[in-house]
């Protein structure tokens, strides 16, 4: 099964190991020893940021800004409950 693990975890693990004169025998065995170490690292769950969508309305009169929805413009106090004027 697929997951996620720590890059850097798995680098050290890598990185732990020692091929400097081995024979191509040992390199096998480090790189088993190797692929055990990656096996055994956790699965690492990215932390997500949690947010939530700012919502803005815009006066088509005054063409101000507010994150409140309110029935009539805090700034011009035009009527936002009904269709536009023509
Ligand atoms: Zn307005």
């Amino acid at each position: 099964m697929d997951d996620l693990i720590s890059r850097q975890r798995a680098i050290a693990v890598a990185d732990s190991s020692d091929y400097v004169g081995l024979s191509v025998e040992d390199c096998k065995k480090v790189t088993d020893e190797v692929v055990k170490g990656l096996k055994q690292l956790p699965s690492a769950q990215p932390e997500r940021e949690k947010g939530k969508w700012i919502v803005y309305y815009e006066c088509p009169k005054c063409g101000e800004i507010t994150k409140d929805f309110t029935e009539y413009c805090p700034f011009c106090n035009a009527d936002m409950r009904g269709e536009e004027d023509e």
